[in-house]
This record gives C-alpha cells, sequence and structure tokens, in this order.
C-alpha cells in the first residue's frame, strides 16, 4: 500500500527460470536488433522525411543499429507552435482518460518489451538485466503516475473558510513543458518525466539525449498508440548544445524537467531566468558524489556485494553509482583483499549475454574522459586495482572497472560518470567528521552505509544531507513508489521522481473563493 493507503502494484518483469520466457526474450530481441530504427523530429504526429546519421552500437563501433534525423531549428519552431495548438485539448481531458493513457503505455511497453530491451542494449549499451529493469521501472512511473493523476487531479480539494464562503484548491497544467532526458536510462527516466508532465495536462516538447535517440522515438510512438493525442507530444531528437538554449529561452515553454550534469542544470536555470515571459520552474535531478561508510561491524561479504553492484555494475553510469568508499581503518586491509577478489571475478564485455556484469560506457567520449581520469590516478601511484577485461571490449566503448586511493575525499574532485570507485579509510571516533566532508562536497543524492551497529546506522543518515540514504544494501536502483528518488545542493531541485509529490511541480495552483 503507498502512502496514501492505496494498493499498488509494481511491473514483475521477467522470470529467469522460465525456459520459455527466456527463449521468448531472447527471439524477440535477436529479430529486433535486425530491425532498422529510426529517430526523426516527431511533431502532430508527422516523422519528418530524411537520410540521417548512422548511429552505432557502444559495445560494437562496427555495429550500425539505426538511423537519426537531427532537428533544426525550423523543427523546434514548428514543434513549439503545435504543442501551444494542442494545450487546450489536453488540458480539458479529464484526469480519469489521461490516466488510462498512462497505464495503456504501461501495457504497450510491457507487450513490446523485448524490441525495447533490444534497443537498451543496442543503442545505450545496457545490460540484459539492466535492459528488464529498464521496461519494468518505465511501466511502473506510468502507473504510479496514473494513480497520482486521478488523486491529485481528479476533482478539485475544498478547504475550510468562513460560513457563506466556499474555498477551492483547483490545480491546473502550466501550459508546454519540455523534458529533456538522458542516456543512461533512456526508456525509464523519459517516460518518467514525459508521463508526469502529459498527467497534469501539459503538452510535452520531449528532446531525449543525442545518445538515446531511437530509443525515445520509439517510446514516443508507442505513447502516441496508447491514446496520448499527437498533438500533446511532439518529439525533437536532436544536439542539446545546439537547440537547448532555443528550446529554454522560448517563453512557449512554461516548465523544464530535465536529469544530466549539475553543469548543465545550471545553464538551463541561467537561460530560464534570463529569458521574457512567465518565471517558470526547473524540475532538475542531476549528479553526485555518492559515499558508502563502512564500519567495523559491518558484514564483510554483504559490503562486497554491494559495493561491487552500487559501484560497478550498469558500468557505474548511474546518478546514485557509488564513487567514494569509506572504511573504517581496522578491518580496511581484509576488505580490499576481497574486494580486489571480486573485481577479478567480474565479466566485463559484450552486454548482450547475460552473464556479463559490466557491460560499455555510452560513446567513445565518455570512455575517453574516464581513461583520463584513470591515467592521472595510475601517475599519482594512486592505483589499487583493477579488474580484467575480455576480448571483445577492443570492439568498443569499455572501461575496466578500477579502484584508487585516496588521502582524502576532497581529492575526489568532480563526478566522473563511470565503474571507477575511489577508496579513503577513516578511524573510530573520525565519523562526524568524514560525514560532514561528505557534506561538504555539496552533492546530496545517495548514501549507502553498512554497520551491523543501529546506532552507528542511524547517526550517519542523520547527519548525512543526502536525497536517498541506503542501510546495509546496495544503493542503486530505487523502485518506483517504494523509494522515490532525487537528491538535494548540487544534486537537484526535487521533488523526487517516483514519488507522491512529483506531479505537483508540473501543475499551477489556483483557489476560488466564492461568496455563497
Ligand atoms: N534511479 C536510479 C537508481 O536508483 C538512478 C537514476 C539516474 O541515474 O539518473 O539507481
Amino acid at each position: 500500500r503507498d502512502l496514501y493507503g492505496e494498493q499498488r502494484l509494481n511491473s514483475i518483469g521477467l522470470d529467469f527460470s522460465d525456459r520459455h520466457e527466456m527463449v521468448w526474450l531472447a527471439e524477440a530481441m535477436e529479430a529486433a536488433s535486425e530491425h532498422a530504427w529510426r529517430a526523426a523530429p516527431l511533431i502532430d504526429g508527422q516523422v519528418k522525411a530524411g537520410a540521417g546519421e548512422a548511429v552505432h552500437c557502444p559495445a560494437d563501433r562496427e555495429r550500425q543499429v539505426g538511423r537519426v534525423v537531427w532537428s533544426e531549428h525550423a523543427d523546434v519552431e514548428h514543434a513549439l507552435e503545435a504543442a501551444v495548438a494542442g494545450r487546450e485539448t489536453w488540458a480539458n481531458t479529464r484526469a480519469e482518460t489521461r490516466a488510462r493513457a498512462l497505464e495503456q503505455i504501461a501495457e504497450l511497453y510491457e507487450a513490446h518489451g523485448a524490441e525495447l530491451m533490444a534497443l537498451c542494449t543496442r543503442e545505450a549499451g545496457k545490460g540484459l538485466k539492466d535492459g528488464i529493469a529498464e521496461v519494468r521501472e518505465a511501466a511502473d512511473f506510468c502507473r504510479y503516475y496514473a494513480h497520482q493523476a486521478r488523486r491529485l487531479f481528479g476533482q478539485a480539494t475544498v478547504l475550510p473558510g468562513p460560513t457563506g464562503e466556499r474555498n477551492e484548491l483547483r490545480l491546473h497544467p502550466r501550459g508546454t513543458f519540455l523534458c529533456i532526458s538522458p542516456w543512461n536510462f533512456p526508456l525509464a527516466i523519459f517516460t518518467g518525466q514525459v508521463t508526469a508532465a502529459l498527467a497534469a495536462g501539459n503538452t510535452v516538447v520531449a528532446k531525449p539525449a543525442e545518445q538515446a535517440s531511437l530509443i525515445a522515438h520509439q517510446a514516443v510512438a508507442l505513447m502516441h498508440r496508447a491514446g496520448i493525442p499527437e498533438t500533446a507530444l511532439h518529439l525533437l531528437p536532436g544536439d542539446g548544445g545546439e537547440i537547448g538554449p532555443h528550446l529554454v529561452a522560448d517563453p512557449r515553454i512554461s516548465g523544464v524537467a530535465f536529469t544530466g550534469g549539475t553543469d548543465t542544470a545550471r545553464r538551463i536555470q541561467q537561460g530560464l531566468a534570463q529569458r521574457e515571459g512567465p518565471i517558470v520552474p526547473l524540475i532538475a535531478e542531476t549528479g553526485g558524489l555518492n559515499a558508502m561508510v563502512v564500519d567495523s561491524s559491518a558484514l564483510p561479504e554483504q559490503v562486497v556485494v554491494d559495493i561491487i553492484r552500487s559501484a560497478f555494475h550498469s558500468a557505474g553510469q548511474r546518478c546514485s553509482a557509488l564513487r567514494l568508499l569509506c572504511v573504517q581503518e581496522d578491518i580496511a586491509d581484509d576488505l580490499l583483499a576481497m574486494l580486489k577478489g571480486a573485481m577479478d571475478a567480474l565479466t566485463v564485455g559484450d552486454p548482450h549475454w547475460l552473464a556479463t556484469d559490466v557491460g560499455p560506457v555510452i560513446d567513445p567520449a565518455a570512455r575517453d574522459g574516464l581513461l583520463a581520469h584513470h591515467e592521472r590516478m595510475v601517475s599519482a601511484g594512486r592505483l589499487l586495482h583493477q579488474a580484467p577485461l575480455r576480448p571483445e571490449c577492443e570492439r568498443g566503448s569499455f572501461v575496466a572497472p578500477a579502484l584508487y586511493r585516496l588521502d582524502r575525499i576532497d581529492q575526489l574532485g568532480r563526478e566522473h560518470f563511470g565503474p571507477l570507485l575511489h577508496w579513503v579509510t577513516w578511524r573510530a571516533g573520525e565519523l562526524d567528521a568524514l560525514v560532514d566532508r561528505i557534506n561538504g562536497l555539496g552533492y546530496g543524492l545517495t548514501l549507502g552505509v553498512h554497520s551491523r551497529v543501529d546506532e552507528t546506522a542511524a547517526a550517519v543518515v542523520n547527519r548525512a544531507r543526502v536525497g536517498n540514504a541506503y542501510v546495509n544494501r546496495d544503493m542503486v536502483g530505487a523502485v518506483v513508489g517504494s523509494q522515490p528518488f532525487g537528491g538535494e545542493g548540487l544534486s537537484g531541485t526535487g521533488f523526487k521522481a517516483g514519488g507522491p509529490h512529483y506531479l505537483l511541480r508540473f501543475a499551477a495552483e489556483r483557489v476560488v473563493t466564492v461568496n455563497t
């Protein structure tokens, strides 16, 4: 049951023990992998023609996944006009009808799960298990926001007042939302942003990450099929640096939902502040320098499993991923030995194999940035350990999971978005100071604590300024409705995605007072 006492079910995904399900998945994914996928500006249901540019698989640069026709300025103008023209009809559509359309998207995503997973692995290099989780999370967002839309937008709330006066609080759509989504959750976060804006009755112009345009196009096609009017949702695949500033500066944009880097969030905020027209919200979910604090009472076997999953799985390409491991000195040698062993056992390679633990990073630019950091750490004599790469890694953008020793937390600098983990040790009596230094980094997304002393875990959690704290488990994979996700400080504005308050930011509140 959720916060408001209502029954809610998350998507169940696939059963790996059922051979038929696995054969179905393998065959359907293979068929989808052969398809020539396309993305293009999709405005009022019309797909822009053009030859497009080839998209290659991050795991194999020779393998073409599809082609993308990038948006030009004329497409931006066209999409904005269409989004404004579509406002009235969608805003006047009952919340119940909007909610049903969202639920229908979830059904279609599940029915088309194999092709969506194939696209997640081919275009975004996601591992198979991550691809399955991605479709589940996307479906969860649809159903959860449908449920919230009924609760929030179904009817006005009557407020108290003196006799002879009636007060009503109503939630209205703001107009048109610009949704700028990342490549690391190419279906789930894209869907979460878009469906939240739509659930509140806004029209949407969606600008997905360049590296995830094919998935976004396929998602929009399914959303239209599910009953979202073509006039309410428009897609602009494109170069963020080129079309982003024009979109943000346009007064027809009534709010922005953004997930990505902190620097980009700042630029969007500046763009919104400097433009003419209404003052509008920015809902930003950005990066993190996420720490895990391990004390000497922690269960080492559990800690190692949770470190591996939090830092290296998904190639470390989650905002929530572990970047800074803080281990109490007394157990540091033993834990390090175990961690090195676990890193050696990682399979880094082709994301299409179920046995693969770590797939590629998103593109050559990301790999080069991570390798530059690696080189700096190696030259400074900080490399503690590195996992082996399989031979097929030659063909794509792979980075070997690595562990580096730091003397001080502030040597961490900035977020390195990949499978690179940093290690510091601390002594008994230093715990409060340690948490203060983690807070001092300025981010506030996730935190892990491993301790079998309840008081210690509680003290760390209470002192830390983070949006999502995890005790004695891994610190990734927030579940819609159970772990609403998002941070504070440099990590984001809130409200949390997949939480009961998220949709409110997409709406305007109006109060009507009638003298009866
Ligand atoms: N919600 C994801 C998680 O809990 C992270 C989202 C992100 O990387 O933006 O792992």
